[in-house]
């Protein structure tokens, strides 16, 4: 499909979605700083591989990146870590919600996946014994979409003064010896990743090295090899949508992740990748309009992965 055809689908989409917004959903209400978004608001953009772009409704306005930001610090993790990263994380889809205790005390401090949010404090716990994880994140983030991006601090205070769970599952895991680090630090390292702001159509650049063989969106240059960008392709089909990423393969086929701030990133392998966001959830943590626009994406131009 040529840009002109794609500009022409987003604005299909966007067309689409506006007369719903507003009236389904809830936007994350946990993190106060989040709770005060407006709900009525729809975005989306696509980077195709070879870098033309296509983008619609409010894909210019930045928003919490929330746990989309767990594929940026997976990505560092693999490839500074190999196969050592699987030796505390498994990669098993959940089947729980993400912030849950239960499963991570049965499997004995072992998170399932590290898209929940165990896994994904286990990750960034690794990236501070790696080296400087918030400045070594950021760098990643901001050369790939080719502009700076930076952490809201208001965000992350606000999930660092609420963020009673969170503080239980690093705890946690410590009492099983799997966090390296003082939980405080692995904590300021993970809020902060939660809270970069970015826009869809930064997002959809960003990740473009997973449509690309893990090969940088501008300079080409390898980010991660072949085989790994497969695989986390495949932990984000497998793992990327809370407990709903059955349904997500079923609706839509493509790997994602998602935030509860509302955005979710899709990768069509070798073509395209895509961001949504709206910030009206549904009761799995997904956005709800931003999953609908996936699901008509995938219709209307039958991207799937199947
Ligand atoms: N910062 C959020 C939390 O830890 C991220 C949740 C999400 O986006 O899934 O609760």
């Amino acid at each position: 499909m040529t840009a002109h055809n794609f500009q022409l689908v987003l604005d299909d989409i966007n067309d689409a979605i506006r007369p719903l917004l507003g009236k389904e959903g809830q936007v994350a209400s946990y993190i106060p700083a989040l709770a005060r978004v407006p709900a009525q608001q729809f975005g989306i953009a696509l980077r195709t591989r070879d870098g033309q772009e296509a983008a619609s409704g409010d894909a210019a306005v930045p928003f919490s990146i929330q746990s989309m930001s767990k594929v940026f610090t997976l990505t560092l993790a693999m490839k500074h870590l190999g196969e050592h990263l699987w030796e505390r994380i498994g990669r098993e889809p959940s089947g729980n919600p993400f912030n849950s205790l239960v499963q991570l005390e049965q499997e004995r401090g072992k998170p399932r996946n590290p898209f929940i949010n165990a896994g994904a404090i286990a990750v960034a716990d690794r990236l501070v014994t790696q080296g400087n994880a918030k400045a070594d994140i950021l760098a990643l983030v901001s050369s790939l979409c080719g502009e700076a991006v930076q952490i809201d601090a208001e965000v992350a205070q606000s999930e660092a003064d609420t963020g009673f769970r969170n503080a239980a599952l690093a705890n946690f895991m410590k009492s099983f010896a799997s966090l390296d680090n003082d939980v405080a630090t692995v904590l300021d390292v993970y809020f902060a990743q939660c809270s970069i702001r970015m826009n869809c159509e930064q997002v959809a650049r960003a990740a473009a090295y997973l449509c690309r063989d893990g090969r940088h969106p501008r300079t080409n240059a390898p980010v991660v090899s072949e085989r790994l960008t497969r695989r986390i392709n495949s932990l984000m089909l497998t793992c990327g949508t809370y407990d709903a990423a059955g349904e997500f393969a079923f609706r839509i086929g493509l790997p994602c992740k998602s935030g509860v701030g509302g955005g979710i990133v899709a990768v069509v392998p070798d073509q395209l990748t895509l961001c949504v966001w709206s910030p009206a959830l549904d009761a799995t943590g997904n956005s709800l309009l931003g999953m609908k626009a996936l699901e008509m994406f995938a219709g209307q131009t039958g991207m799937s992965v199947f």
